[in-house]
């Protein structure tokens, strides 16, 4: 009998966790059966459960009850086998298991590093056993493996337990045992477990989070199979991540070492252990998508033909901590540098990028290698202490431009690299192996720049055998347009007759606006929204959001003025005025008017109590220096020209006292376009604890930059959870009023702008559509390179036919509204329709080239 043609599928969480997707798999599975292979699948816990578990060993831990943490996996589960009829009776043994280890950690009133592996590793063996039953449920009868009996984690006394059970590493190679075992099965298919291995003693072992890709590179080595298919949510590599950049391209075909540099740089994608077990057996490795099982993906092969100096795509890494040492000479020293990584090796901390010149040696730690404990970190910092000074600077991120031979473009790459003009750069790092260039910045800058670049190095590329279609285009041609159910749709007829009427014209939605405002409003932890109205001061807007019981935010006499005229009876005290470098004759019109004022630096109250006495003010911090605890905080605060930092606050009471002033509340603002839940309550516990030495402070602002979802099928901010975390505040701080003071969350979605074609264009491969609208009236695009879905609204049932860059009439080169958009075929006259754009739309627009403004209307139910 001949060898078996193994292949390896590997399926992730989002792909084993609906009964959907579970078709799809069998039907890939049977597919690969009747060509005569013989598929092995190596699946995920489903989507979530992972970090459920995380969360039970936790609880347990620290002595809380894990019941409802249980329930709810258990829940998943069921709810998993119902939608396909199956019974979850099999799971019933592994619940037992499962709900015994949660005993142990309690009783114990700890995990250890094994607790923690077992219950992990019960997530895959779940997905698995509950995969096992569906397969059959599709005839297609499947062997359950357990995975632990072929992975065996090598063995590395010298590591800590949390590494050598929670980020284990095998040595494989094709293996007669194994590949006997599996071809002497009674099923064509195998279906076993990502993520667990086993050590020496037989206890399970994690191969780091988001190992399962790696469990299935192994298995693809142990049985020298044809292949490696990684199947997940994504169809492919691309230039980068297509869910901030819908114009990204898909990548046909890299060689192994650039997949390496790319999964190692950020492109979450695929994880960085997976490739060298294939790489040394040279196994190709296929990306795919159970979301679109039709897309061929990228294909990582030894066959890929050397494209000479290309960049291939670029990657984002946020969450980085950088340590900077510095030292009086490393001039003719010797071994300063080995004395220095000694100390990052005796605390286990593995480093990333370096950099070193005479009197600095800076280096990142990659949190995914590194469990990045506060106490680790300063540890180090200490013990450091011995050779150098070292300083801690989190929050930074990694930006990197990964392809091949990278030096040989720098001279082409001149006008790109502008874009990191004023950034703080921390470091530049080029590897050594000439597949990277990596700049580190703060990481709230990450997003911009790639975008950026992704424009400047990407945008004008058509397809070849390297580059595939863009995120847009097969986003287009294979799912339901996502925009599916926006309000906009059921409003067409009245949209068009506005736009007969003048274009362009931005049309504001009061039913999406009385939305919004009430997603605010039911936060029961928050006392109080601000509608922060620089995102958008048109009087119709102000009202609504007035009706809907919302005050107000100004940052300049202009907007205070625009608030109190078309709102007449709005109280003075529902509006406050939050200036920055403002003249102190803006103080004084503000407190002549009754508003509330929020200063953020102590010169005005020092220098003019009379304008501040008897005043009750609110004082803006800036969390970017003195307190390193926090995850915004970046040295970079003080390049920030908002806020004061908690050093000025003795000043700032000082000059309270001395003015008669009382400082009655506290604000901070970190950023904008913020997705995770945590962030305010963060801030409000930062406030608080600087709050003490305030005896007035009676209120936290903790701000705005609720972030909305940039680009569709980007994930948005889950509010429940967010007033969740701020109640679980309020509970320990009972005595202060919450505040929030969002723009863009409220009116970006209400917004659209109607716009007319103009004419349309071809230059060689390009199509332009060309508009009556440009950056004069929707600046964000040529500003931050962001994303605003385009349609073609005359025709908004015709199929998408071109691929074509979005244009205005003024005479910039920048004046791009949206780039590879997928449009039907689209003439002079017609409309379409930008959406997304009711926040810093119509109030950034300019009057450059003297093009008029848009009109604005407000749509009524
Ligand atoms: N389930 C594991 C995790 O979420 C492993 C994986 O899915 O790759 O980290
Ligand atoms: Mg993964």
């Amino acid at each position: 009998m001949d060898a078996p043609s193994w292949l390896v599928l590997k399926f992730g969480g989002t792909s084993v966790a609906t009964p959907e997707r579970w078709r799809t798999i069998a039907t890939v599975a049977q597919r690969y059966v009747a060509d005569g292979y013989r598929p092995v699948l190596v699946c995920s816990a489903l989507s979530g459960i992972s970090d459920q578990l995380e969360n039970l060993v936790q609880e347990a831990a620290a002595g809380a009850s894990p019941d409802a943490t249980l329930a709810a996996v258990r829940a998943q589960h069921a709810a998993l086998a119902d939608g396909v009829g199956v019974s979850p009776d099999g799971l019933d043994a592994l619940w037992a298991t499962l709900e015994a280890r949660v005993e142990t950690i309690a009783a114990q009133g700890a995990a250890t590093p094994a607790d923690r592996a077992a219950v992990l590793g019960m997530g895959e063996l779940l997905s698995t056993r509950l995969g096992e039953a569906i397969l059959a449920a599709h005839d297609v009868p499947a062997t359950w493996i357990d995975a632990r009996q072929h992975l065996r984690a090598a063995d590395a006394p010298h590591l800590p337990p949390a590494r050598r059970y929670g980020s284990a590493t095998c040595s494989v190679y094709p293996d007669p045992v194994t590949q006997q075992h599996l071809a002497q099965t009674t099923d064509a298919v195998c279906i076993t477990q990502g993520f667990i291995a086993s050590n020496a003693l037989g206890e399970t072992v994690l191969l780091g989070r988001g190992g399962s890709d790696t469990s299935a590179a192994y298995f693809a080595a142990l049985l020298d199979a044809e292949r490696l298919e990684i199947w997940t949510d994504v169809p492919g590599l691309f230039t980068t991540n297509p869910h901030d950049v819908p114009a990204a391209r898909l990548l046909k075909q890299l060689s192994y070492d650039e997949a390496q540099e790319l999964a190692t740089m950020g492109g979450s994608i695929l994880h960085p252990r997976c490739l060298a077990p294939v790489r040394q057996y040279d196994i190709p490795l296929h990306v795919r998508s159970t979301n679109a099982p039709a897309i061929d993906g990228t294909v990582i092969s030894p066959d890929v033909p050397d494209t000479g100096p290309q960049v291939k795509a670029l990657s984002a890494k946020t969450g980085i901590t950088a340590i900077r040492m510095d030292t009086l000479g490393m001039w003719q020293e010797v071994g300063f540098l080995a004395d220095v990584f000694a100390v990052f090796k005796h605390h286990g901390l593995s480093v990333d990028l370096v950099a070193t010149s005479e009197a600095n040696v800076t280096v990142t730690l990659d949190p995914m290698a590194n469990a990045l404990d506060p106490e680790v970190i300063d540890r180090l910092v200490h013990d450091l202490g011995a050779y150098c000074t070292a300083r801690v600077v989190r929050g930074c991120g990694v930006v990197s431009l990964v392809g091949r031979h990278i030096r040989a473009l720098l001279h082409e790459l001149g006008p790109a690299l502008e874009v990191f003009d004023e950034q703080q750069i921390y470091m530049v790092s080029q590897a050594a192996s000439d597949l990277n260039f990596s700049f580190v910045v703060d990481e709230e800058q990450a997003p911009r720049l790639v975008h950026k670049l992704h424009d400047i190095l990407f945008a004008a590329r058509t397809p070849d055998a390297t580059f595939g279609p863009t995120w847009s285009e097969l986003v287009a041609d294979e799912a339901p347009a996502p925009a599916a159910e926006a309000w906009w749709h059921a409003r067409r007829d009245d949209l068009l007759a506005l736009a007969a009427d003048a274009t362009p014209t931005y049309v504001y939605d009061e039913a999406t606006l009385r939305a919004r405002a009430a997603d605010l409003q039911s936060l029961a932890a928050v006392d109080r929204v601000f509608y922060a109205i620089k995102a958008n001061p048109h009087p119709a807007v102000l009202r609504t959001l007035a009706d809907a019981g919302l005050s107000f935010e100004c940052v300049s006499p202009g907007e205070v003025e625009r608030v109190q005229t078309a709102l007449p009876d709005h109280p003075a005290r529902g509006i406050l005025f939050q200036p920055n470098f403002a003249a102190p004759d803006e103080y004084r019109r503000a407190f002549a008017r009754g508003v509330r004022v929020t200063l953020d630096n102590v010169q005005p109250l020092a220098e003019h109590p009379a304008l501040f006495a008897g005043q009750e003010i609110f004082a803006r911090i800036d969390p970017g220096a003195g307190r390193g605890h926090h995850r915004h905080v970046r040295t970079a605060g003080a390049q920030s020209k908002f806020g004061m930092v908690p050093d000025d606050l003795s000043a700032l009471r000082r000059a309270a006292d001395a003015a008669g002033t009382r400082i009655t509340g506290l604000h901070v603002h970190v950023g904008s376009g913020i997705t995770e839940p945590s962030t305010w309550a963060e801030l409000a516990r930062f406030l608080a604890s600087l709050a003490d030495a305030f005896p007035h402070v009676e209120t936290l602002n903790v701000g705005g930059g609720l972030g909305v979802p940039r680009a569709p099928g980007a994930p948005g901010l889950d509010l429940a959870a967010l007033d969740e975390q701020l109640t679980a505040f309020k509970r320990e701080h009972p005595h202060l009023a919450l505040w929030m003071e969002p723009g863009r969350f409220l009116v970006a979605e209400a917004g659209v702008l109607l716009a007319r074609v103009t004419q349309t264009k071809t230059k060689g491969p390009v199509h332009y559509v060309g508009l009556d609208a440009g950056m004069h009236t929707l600046l964000r695009p040529a500003l931050y390179g962001s994303y605003h879905p385009i349609v073609n609204l005359s025709r908004l049932d015709a199929p998408a036919a071109h691929t074509v860059q979005v244009v205005g009439p003024i005479c910039e080169s920048g004046d791009v509204l949206g780039r590879s958009r997928r449009l039907p075929d689209t003439a002079p006259g017609d409309v379409l329709l930008i959406s997304t754009v009711g926040a810093y739309g119509a109030s950034m627009s300019l009057p450059y080239n003297l093009r008029p403004a848009a009109r604005e209307a407000l749509l009524t139910p």
